[in-house]
């Protein structure tokens, strides 16, 4: 297997990945809490775990993915404060949370569908693991990392000697005031809700009895106690949004290795904001930008995935319209000039290994810490290329979309050969595969079905073949 890079937060370095079981990825992301729509920039996080997990795919990994629906406990202020989400969205739409949480989980499938995101292996849902959260409240308990106030259960943070490691955070700093502080009754500044109590006057829609009260459980919890459900107490890839590091992550490796007494995980990758011209993209402004808008601007969601491909994922991006349409103009054109080729190529020859440069290069770049920008310019490299013949281009940018994900392969000619069926197509390009790989039985196989379904393919001396109908 060729070697891969990430940028590692815990480390900050570029470390190449060794993963725990050979030839297999454990990776968890987390994923959205399901009051309203997510806009462009959450969108954002969510292409770029795509593109991780798709280069671990194109290497040959076995990728075990996990990805969360937050449907409980999430306070508007990351820190146990304020209104809660959920309650906030049901109070907005008139639904109970239940409704609210399925409507918008079904929403935000439906973007990451569009954006060619593929989907987790698992999705799971907060409110489905209540007693694995209860659990690991217990386990911290009995090790001694919780205290009881008057609103919830809380974890001691100055008992875990490494909190803030990753997040290089300034506890002393801290202490001396730099976090405004709301709840006095806290022992430390950085310390966080386990469980949270309902109130003692209102009934909430979602609480749950535990032997320390009614309630319901801190947004950290659940990451913690699905991820290591899932993919056991330690292992490969978490990851999110950069500004998870300093409380939610952070607080994620406190509660699980205070608790297993393991290391969480080995390597943490954070994706950067996309920031609108006047500022951070934000739900808590009333008009927020999501995909659907986009779309009745005009714009097709792969257009807004090849603006996202044009910038590593540890950079900021400026979105602007005028940005979208620049990079929208990009994208018509590759897609043109890959129509004109594939139109092409069935009259091309078969394969013969100068592609190997191209497949080198382009692994190398994707491979160096998600390179994907680096990425599409090879496949930009390939479309423009003298030397190569057309079905060599479509057989390279077919395998490099792997890991682009901008759907080539659905990409119909527009040509003379428009007026071959696709499927015939679609066997000639296997047979040229097939011939490539010497699998000569398999290649003759696909020439009789072709010739079954009336049509002809001519090979020449130099190694072009045509397609014509048979009369
Ligand atoms: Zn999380």
């Amino acid at each position: 297997m060729e070697k891969i890079y990430f940028y590692n937060t815990l480390t900050r370095k570029k470390e190449e990945f060794i993963p725990i079981a050979e030839g297999k990825a454990g990776m968890y992301t987390c994923g959205p809490t399901v009051y309203n729509y997510a806009h462009i920039g959450n969108l954002r996080s969510y292409f770029f775990e795509d593109i991780l997990k798709r280069v671990l795919l194109y290497n040959g990994y076995k990728v075990n993915h996990i990805m969360n629906i937050t449907d409980v406990g999430h306070l508007i202020s990351d820190e146990d404060e304020g209104e809660d989400k959920m309650e906030k969205g049901s109070a907005r739409e008139g639904k109970s949370v239940w409704e609210i949480a399925e409507f918008f989980t079904e929403a935000f499938k439906k973007d990451i569908s569009l954006l060619n995101i593929i989907p987790p292996t698992v999705y799971c849902r907060a409110t489905d693991f209540i007693q694995e959260q209860i659990e690991m409240v217990k386990c911290l308990e009995a090790k001694g990392f919780t205290y009881k106030i008057t609103d919830g259960i809380y974890y001691d943070t100055s008992k875990f000697p490494d909190y803030g490691k990753m997040a290089l955070l300034d506890i002393e700093g801290l202490k001396e005031g730099q976090r405004v502080e709301i709840n006095e009754e806290k022992r430390n500044k950085t310390d966080f809700a386990l469980w949270k109590f309902s109130p003692k006057d209102e009934q909430r829609q979602m609480e749950w009895d535990t032997p320390w009260g009614r309630g319901f459980p801190g947004w950290h919890l659940e990451c913690s106690a699905m991820s290591i459900k899932y993919l056991g107490n330690h292992f490969d890839i978490h990851c999110g949004g950069i500004d998870h590091v300093p409380i939610h992550h952070t607080n994620e490796i406190a509660q699980a290795e205070a608790c297993t007494g393991e290391k969480f995980v080995n390597y943490w990758l954070h994706g950067e904001f996309l920031i609108e011209e006047n500022g951070k993209m934000s739900k808590s402004k009333e008009e927020f930008l999501r995909l659907q808008k986009l779309i009745d601007k005009g714009y097709s969601p792969l257009e807004y995935r090849y603006f996202l491909l044009m910038t590593h994922y540890r950079k900021k991006i400026k979105f602007s319209y005028g940005n979208l349409d620049a990079a929208r103009n990009g994208y018509r054109n590759l897609i043109g000039r890959i129509k004109e080729i594939k139109a092409d190529s069935y009259a091309g020859r078969i394969p013969t290994g100068d592609t190997e440069e191209f497949e080198t290069r382009f692994r190398k770049s994707v491979n160096d810490d998600l390179n994907v920008t680096e990425g599409l310019a090879i496949c930009w490299e390939v479309l423009k290329d003298n030397e190569l013949s057309s079905a060599d281009k479509i057989l390279l940018i077919n395998n490099f979309d792997k890991v682009l994900g901008l759907g080539f392969a659905s990409i119909k000619p527009e040509g003379p050969a428009e007026k071959i069926p696709e499927e015939i197509t679609k066997l000639a390009e296997q047979r040229i595969q097939a011939k490539a790989e010497k699998k000569f039985s398999e290649a003759d196989r696909l020439r009789d079905e072709i010739t079954g379904r009336g049509y002809k393919i001519t090979d020449d001396k130099n190694g072009k073949y045509t397609i014509t109908k048979n009369p």
